[in-house]
């Protein structure tokens, strides 16, 4: 007999999709949740919603933010006309702890990865040629990360940058391998970072 609800059921169903939740933890979180005192799991509940709902991209990097311009691109004493492209709003978030780079960035969200069907298409590459060709730009540091993906999409920009005649280059791989950039300490990344060295040329 399925002892369940079918009310836990769905919500250990939500909570399976999330990643890095198997269906053994789901169930365990479905069952915390349950448990968990009304105000607590409500608040957790509404903080989803309000998250969702006030979050949007940055119409001029598109990381996720809560305003139509995020902080970082809002503020004039950044260099805008340096630009770090990364992966995803985490990675920028990454940089940002360092308080080290004055300048912007561009949030791809993803990589390129021929494996699992996502193309350039997919990413916003487009979003950053547009970018490029309507803003004075001194330079382009592409910090994807060094897995597969990461380098293949580095890659694929300073082939689309060449043309272009902008200095592009490449944060040095001190960074391990396969690494994500957000789990990565700041001398890393800094070190990564004034390490880098031209590309595409
Ligand atoms: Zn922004």
């Amino acid at each position: 007999m399925d002892i369940y609800s079918r009310h836990i059921k769905r919500l250990t169903q939500e909570l399976a999709g999330l990643p890095g939740v198997g269906a053994k933890s789901a169930q365990r979180l479905a069952f915390y949740i349950v448990n968990m005192p009304e105000a607590k799991a409500f608040s957790l509940a509404e903080a989803i919603k309000e998250a969702k709902e006030n979050t949007r991209l940055c119409k001029e990097c598109f990381c996720l933010t809560d305003q139509e311009t995020c902080p970082v691109c809002a503020d004039s004493k950044r260099d805008h006309s340096t630009i770090m492209v990364v992966e995803e709003t985490r990675d920028m978030a990454a940089y940002e702890k360092t308080g080290k780079y004055e300048g912007v960035y561009h949030v791809l969200h993803g990589a390129i990865s021929p494996m699992t069907g996502v193309g350039p298409e997919d990413i916003k590459l487009k979003e950053l040629m547009e970018r490029l060709s309507q803003n004075d730009i001194k330079e382009v540091i592409i910090a994807t990360n060094s897995s597969l993906e990461g380098e293949t999409t580095a890659m694929y920009i300073s082939r689309l940058l060449k043309p272009v005649g902008i200095v592009t280059t490449r944060i040095a791989s001190g960074v391990p391998v396969g690494g994500d950039l957000e789990y990565i300490d700041e001398v890393t990344l800094l070190r990564a970072l004034e390490g880098r060295t031209r590309i595409g040329e």
